[in-house]
């Protein structure tokens, strides 16, 4: 879509977050020192981007400093306690495959600051749109609990940021990590002005989360909307779930905000998920997320990274998307030597993906079958979280 106008697009990347450990604990297989999230991948997107010359078109964001009581609209008085007295030592776990090194506090804290700095210069006017290369992530991070890499949960924190200070409405999250958004379902369960969608494969991380009848408490009904995709999707699958889900949902909700939740381990090289992304498909996504914030919300759109666990892939993952944020696609010289030529079947949207869209496009209200609805599979597959006698999931690293 041709535009006239200069889109003035925002870049937090806080240093100190590539200095914060995080220590899952994989069991005695693992060699002890081991990690799955370590900085590499989100560091080297951040060269990537500079070598390529799209963070010099961005205007350089600082964390905003964040103070207690602005962490504790989210989690509890006691996890952040706890989690401020741990740091302060040798560091410790707080949840599951959530460990952290000494300071990872004030990191955390710093984290969740740069995407409400990203949210704060976006409904201020003063960017259209911004990016908050963060770490550590917040998506999986509960207000009593770490969960998955997750400290603090940084766009909820964010959101209730500006609720208190900017007035802010009704805002939406796209949650396209490949892991379930359990953090932002669980904190506006109750809230009908949170419109919390996640797209992620089907019962990864938390196992037990992210099935298309969690759809929200009563008084919210409809405002979590879980979009589990079969392990092995790829372009066909998520841009079909974008386009029959995501989107009319977006537009029946009519939000003031979009903020996206952003990992890129929906990739096909990612080691923490079994699903077929490529760069182009996460620069396919951005896009059509542009397009709906221009539509909806006055462009206004803060994308905050989430996982991504390939130093080799997720870089050029990101790349795609902050040149999708500058509309730099074309002027910029991003080769991905890796998906180019995958022209896996998975790559087209496959009848049983197409079920699991439709599935949950019935549960929102969004999409209509567009046949029969008739799936032989149902009762094998039936979604039930208090009852799973046919599958014995392990619980996986996120
Ligand atoms: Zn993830």
């Amino acid at each position: 879509m041709p535009r006239s106008t200069h889109r003035r697009v925002g870049l937090v990347a806080d240093e100190a977050g590539f200095w914060h450990q995080s220590r899952a604990d994989f069991g005695p297989s693992v060699e002890p020192g081991v990690q799955l999230e370590t900085p590499e991948a989100r560091r080297r997107l951040l060269h990537l981007i500079e070598r390529l010359g799209l963070r010099r078109r961005m205007t350089q964001l600082e964390p905003l400093a964040l103070a207690e009581a602005d962490l504790a609209r989210v989690h509890t008085a006691d996890y952040l306690a706890a989690f401020r007295a741990q740091s302060a030592g040798a560091g410790g776990e707080l949840g599951d495959f959530a460990g952290f090194g000494h300071g990872s506090y004030e990191i955390a804290v710093r984290s969740a600051g740069g995407v409400a700095a990203a949210v704060r210069a976006v409904l201020d006017g003063e960017l259209d749109r911004a990016y908050a290369l963060v770490r550590p992530p917040g998506h999986h991070a509960e207000p009593d609990r770490a969960r998955g890499y997750c400290l603090l949960a940084n766009i909820p924190i964010a959101l209730e940021l500006a609720r208190a200070r900017q007035g802010l409405g009704r805002v939406a999250i796209v949650d396209w990590d490949v892991h379930h958004g359990n953090g932002a379902q669980r904190i506006y369960w109750d809230d009908p002005e949170v419109l919390a969608i996640s797209l992620h494969q089907d019962r990864l991380y938390p196992v037990d989360s992210g099935a298309v009848e969690e759809r929200g408490g009563d008084a919210a009904l409809g405002a979590t909307l879980n979009i589990p995709l079969p392990a092995g999707s790829g372009e066909g699958a998520y841009l079909a779930a974008f386009d029959r889900v995501v989107a009319p949902a977006l537009r029946a909700f009519q939000p003031e905000l979009l903020v996206v939740a952003c990992g890129y381990d929906a990739a096909f090289l990612d080691p923490s998920s079994q699903m077929a992304l490529t760069s182009a498909t996460f620069g396919d996504l951005a896009r059509r997320t542009i397009e709906l914030a221009e539509e909806l919300c006055g462009g206004r759109l803060v994308i905050a990274q989430e996982g991504g666990y390939s130093p080799l892939y997720t870089p050029i993952c990101g790349a795609a998307v902050v040149a999708a944020l500058l509309e730099a696609e074309s002027e910029t010289e991003l080769h991905d030597p890796y998906g180019r030529h995958l022209h896996t079947p998975e790559q087209n949207l496959l009848p049983h993906q197409l079920e699991a869209i439709e599935r949950a496009g019935a549960a929102a209200g969004t999409a209509p079958p567009t046949h029969d609805q008739h799936h032989p599979h149902d009762q094998h597959h039936q979604h039930d979280p208090h009852h799973r006698s046919t599958h014995h999931h392990e619980e996986s690293a996120p």
